[in-house]
């Protein structure tokens, strides 16, 4: 059996971005960069006042017993820069405005007193106050974002200034979620004897969806040779990946495994040293991807946020793809059962210096009311069997 590094090394191997596209910035939030945005302006784009005040050389105040001549047309934002700046004169500039040349400093207004066409200040500035520079930031033709840059609000803002309009991404991976299991019933039914409602369906399409990747809910699949080929013949379809839930483990209706090589699948993997999680599944058929996921819903969600996670990223081309984990110092000490990788439900508490995780005390692979109650997985190494109060451990947050 592989370990979850190396399972994730397959995916990423398999997985590589199909194809990109333009899409408006205002619709770019999430997206992955798939060519840099390099500038194509300095940035302050001009000389420009960080304040309301007065726009002056600094070396005039010296020669004019601090008094100068006040330009009778002010500066706001959005004018052309003035005429140069004449010896004693100064000009009152607004926050944004273009400095004309000449002038070096600016004095607040707060400090400033006019009065009949002169102006003299309260305060000695020095040279360069309250100017932003063109170019102090950001300078012409410097690369802004990285391909491979997932967009947020300051990646759009730095596209936008670069007029990146409209962005050049990759494609969105489209998934489709099957789930199978003979004994399921969709939410809006009471379960008869011996069923039980799909919690798995609408928990993965939104896993996906909390991303910002489009995904389709396939019909339920029953646990029946023909349901199962049927479900593999239309694989690849409509969607790059295939996610499924249930049928992966060793019963005697586990039948995705053996149907999916029949259709022509690749197996890449079949059993991760991991608990929960054990039975997942990894193949492919041409571009088709499938993930079986166990039915046990904290297993299927566990396996999402390792496996399909990476896969999605590297699809779309990310270049820090999923999952990151993070440090974290243990609350309390834990004794491990088993000597595989495990990710137990935990609780994060950020108020000290350091972050600090606690798991919980869950049932099992079956407990939806403690991963729910979760807001990380806390990572046990493989072969460890007791942790101490205060070790260092890391975590994978439990977002979305
Ligand atoms: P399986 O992996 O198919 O052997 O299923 C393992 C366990 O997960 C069984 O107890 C199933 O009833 C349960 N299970 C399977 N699919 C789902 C689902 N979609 N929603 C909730 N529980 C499920
Ligand atoms: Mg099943």
């Amino acid at each position: 059996m592989i370990t979850v590094d190396e399972a994730l090394a397959v995916i990423s191997a398999a997985c590589a971005p199909r194809g990109s596209e333009f899409v408006p910035l205002a619709e770019s939030l999430g997206r992955v960069l798939a060519r840099a945005v390099t500038s194509d302006v300095d940035w302050p784009p001009f000389d420009t006042s960080a304040m309301d005040g007065y726009g002056l050389r600094v070396e005039d105040l010296a020669g004019s017993a601090g008094s100068l001549a006040e330009r009778t047309r002010p500066a706001a934002a959005g004018d052309a820069p003035g005429a140069p700046l004449s010896r004693g004169e100064t000009v009152r500039v607004m926050t944004g405005a273009p400095l004309p040349e000449g002038a070096d400093t600016v004095v607040p207004v707060e400090d400033s007193m006019p009065e009949s066409g002169r102006v003299s200040f309260r305060a000695t500035p020095s040279k360069g106050d309250h100017v932003r520079r063109r170019g102090e930031s950001i300078a012409a033709g410097s690369e802004l974002l990285p391909a491979g840059r997932r967009l947020d609000a300051r990646g759009i803002a730095l596209a936008a200034l670069a007029g990146a309009e409209p962005v050049f991404v990759h494609r969105r991976p489209r998934v489709a979620v099957a789930v199978t299991g003979s004994e399921l019933v969709p939410a809006e039914r009471r379960p008869g004897p011996g069923q039980l409602r799909d919690s798995n369906g609408p928990m993965l399409l939104a896993l996906c969806r909390s991303r910002g990747v489009p995904a389709a809910s396939r019909l339920p699949v029953s646990d029946d040779e023909n349901a199962v080929r049927a479900l593999f013949a239309k694989a690849g379809d409509d969607e790059d990946v295939l996610v499924t839930s249930g049928g992966v483990s060793a019963g005697d209706f586990d039948l995705l495994p053996p149907a999916a090589e029949r259709a022509g699948f690749e197996i890449l993997f079949h059993g991760v040293a991991m608990r929960p999680g054990k039975p997942v599944v990894f193949a492919r058929r041409g571009a088709a991807l499938w993930f079986g996921l166990p039915g046990n819903p904290v297993s299927s969600a566990v396996c999402f946020r390792l496996f399909v996670r990476r896969a999605l990223d590297a699809l779309e081309g990310d270049a820090s793809p999923g999952p990151r984990l993070l440090p974290a110092r243990l609350g309390r000490a834990v004794s491990v059962r088993g000597k595989r990788e495990t990710d137990r439900d935990a609780v994060l508490d950020r108020s000290g210096p350091e972050t600090s995780i606690v798991p919980l005390e869950g049932r099992g692979s079956h407990d939806l009311g403690a991963h729910a109650r979760a807001d990380a997985l806390l990572r046990i190494p493989a072969g460890v069997e007791r942790l101490e109060e205060g070790d260092e451990v890391s975590y994978l947050a439990l977002e979305g």
